[in-house]
């Protein structure tokens, strides 16, 4: 049976028990039942006068609380909005520290900004995953991020040769890569097949090694996993993904 697939970062939730979405959300959202969700404070959000930061890291806290809540984002900086830049910064140092406190992995919005985020993971010694969205990078920027730890997630860039990640992508190691819809419509399928294609992989081991490093970057969210694992010893599904699909599934079911 292949893993299934999965969608770090999307805008739009889809029910299909073949696949793995974090369903980005704003803070004002209320987070339904059913579904995985990441809530954070965008580097934008600092553009409006009344972005009111105290306010935002509560509803923030209170959001990531729920089990349903696997991830902190996106947040991260963005160097094309040079007004707010400091800003940002001091508003992202925040949720680092939520991020370690409440053990959710990071998905981060990096405009020009590796050098920065990278210093800043340094400076809190953080332990969380932090993964890159929509990342389009070359080779060397590869090396430096996933040298120091951070994970890359792709998305439609692969589907076209002028981006600089389709020459790029083979250089990302298995273990550090995500891929992802974001804002798009095109099927997180196709993606994974752009990406299996660029690698000369296999697109069930890529379903696989992709689902591994999902499992692995949230064992600190899921802290029901050994509850899972226990009471199904007989279930052949992978625990996790038993509690994955349960959870994702827009039927009736609780989630596990
Ligand atoms: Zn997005």
């Amino acid at each position: 049976m292949n893993s299934p697939f999965v969608d770090i970062h999307t805008h739009t939730p889809r029910s299909d028990c073949n696949l793995i979405q974090i369903v980005n959300l704003n803070l004002g959202q209320p987070c339904p039942e059913q579904g995985l969700y990441s809530y954070g404070i965008h580097p934008w959000a600092m553009d409006k006068a009344s972005f009111q930061l105290e306010e935002a890291l509560e509803l923030l806290e209170e959001r990531l609380q729920l089990q349903n809540v696997l991830a902190l984002g996106e947040t991260g900086l963005d160097r094309m909005h040079k007004d707010t830049f400091e800003k940002q910064i001091v508003v992202f140092e925040r949720q680092i520290e939520l991020s370690e406190v409440l053990q959710k992995p990071m998905i981060l919005h990096d405009v020009k900004s590796h050098n920065e985020i990278l210093a800043l993971r340094k400076k809190h010694k953080a332990k969380q995953p932090w993964i890159l969205h929509g990342f389009n990078g070359t080779e060397q920027d590869i090396q430096q991020l996933t040298g120091q730890g951070l994970y890359l997630s792709v998305g439609e860039s692969l589907l076209y040769s002028e981006r600089k990640i389709t020459k790029s992508l083979k250089k990302t190691p298995l273990d550090m890569l995500f891929l992802e819809t974001d804002m798009t419509k095109i099927g997180i399928e196709k993606i994974y097949e752009a990406a299996a294609k660029l690698l000369e992989v296999d697109l069930s081991t890529l379903q696989t090694r992709i689902f591994s490093n999902f499992v692995r970057i949230i064992e600190h969210a899921s802290r029901h996993c050994e509850e899972v694992r226990r009471s199904n010893p007989e279930n052949r599904l992978h625990p996790w993904t038993a509690s994955f699909l349960a959870v994702t599934q827009s039927d009736d079911k609780k989630p596990i």
